[in-house]
């Protein structure tokens, strides 16, 4: 499959669309970003990368992010991280608060911001040294050292961190957090700033197509169970708000991030991911989601 040029075709019909989206426009240094950018890479789990446009340029992955933390949280703690967040969609938007009140301080699932919160704080009570570990177990999927933080992006989100601040307090007086609030918040925005090309985010998440092993290095970074729970978090809780009608239109698990990126993954088969600054009003890639769309309309395959 010559997947080059179908990205090509599917790029040259959406740039004739209107681009109604906007940048984030909550953190500085995202609403800042040139939006006419686009890049899109897909790595299959034989190791053959495909990609067009600003494919080797870094951009902040946010939210994706989330689902390395996920990952790494889970593949050390296993089912008991299910007792402080939970796997059902949202229904709501990724900064929202009014669930929390209602349910405790338990967040619905570890793809809203609330449960990544919770997630970091796991990851701050078991790890040595948080930031250092976590870039390792990144490292160890791609087998490559260049990706890392970004201090001006989270330093940035951090000076406007209202919501985040507001969750996090929250769910403290709920007894959902272990560790300081600041400690905590310095690792989530620490997290959310790595910078990633959409050639090196196809490559980290084809593990998520291989059953937990990446492809790459050949380590198994989760197990295979493990590895079909968190596709089933993705599908149902990658989006948000809007979880449902990415699953109606591209039929992928696959997960977003304020940034601009998507990344889908079709298991058994690659990971792709794609980049796109403007957002749409639920937070994800308005021309991402679109692209993604029409690649497995054209290539006519999805797990359903
Ligand atoms: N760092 C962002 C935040 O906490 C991540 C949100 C996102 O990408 N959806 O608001």
């Amino acid at each position: 499959m010559n997947y080059q040029e179908t990205f090509s075709s599917i790029h040259s019909v959406l740039s004739t669309l209107d681009n109604t989206g906007q940048t984030a426009q909550y953190i500085p240094e995202l609403a800042a970003v040139n939006p006419q950018k686009f890049g899109v890479s897909l790595y299959t789990i034989k190791g053959e990368l495909y990609n067009f446009g600003n494919a080797q340029e870094k951009f902040s992955i946010q939210s994706i992010v989330k689902v390395l933390s996920l990952a790494m949280a889970y593949s050390r703690q296993g089912a008991q991280i299910w007792e402080r967040v939970g796997v059902e969609p949202s229904g709501t938007p990724f900064n929202s608060l009014v669930q929390l009140e209602y349910e405790q301080g338990i967040p619905r699932n570890p793809f809203i911001n609330a449960g990544a919160i919770v997630v970091s704080d796991i990851l701050v009570s078991i790890l040595q040294n948080p930031e250092k570990d976590f870039l390792e177990f990144i490292h160890e999927i791609i087998g490559d050292k260049s990706i890392q933080y970004n201090s001006s992006i989270a330093e940035s989100e951090k000076s406007c961190a209202y919501r985040n601040l507001a969750l996090v307090h929250l769910m403290k007086s709920f007894g959902n957090i272990e560790n300081d609030i600041d400690r905590v918040m310095d690792f989530y925005f620490n997290m959310c700033s790595i910078c990633m090309t959409t050639d090196e985010v196809a490559k980290v998440f084809s593990m998520l197509a291989n059953k937990g092993i990446s492809p790459i290095t050949n380590t198994e970074i989760l197990s295979s169970s493990s590895s079909k729970r968190i596709n089933a978090i993705m599908q149902t809780c990658g989006f948000y708000d809007e979880s449902g009608e990415f699953a109606y239109r591209v039929g992928l698990p696959g997960k977003s991030g304020v940034g601009g990126g998507i990344v889908a993954v079709h298991p058994g088969q690659y990971s792709i991911a794609v980049w796109s600054p403007k957002l749409n009003a639920k937070g994800n890639s308005l021309i991402g989601s679109k692209f993604l769309e029409a690649f497995t309309t054209a290539i006519n395959a999805s797990i359903f």
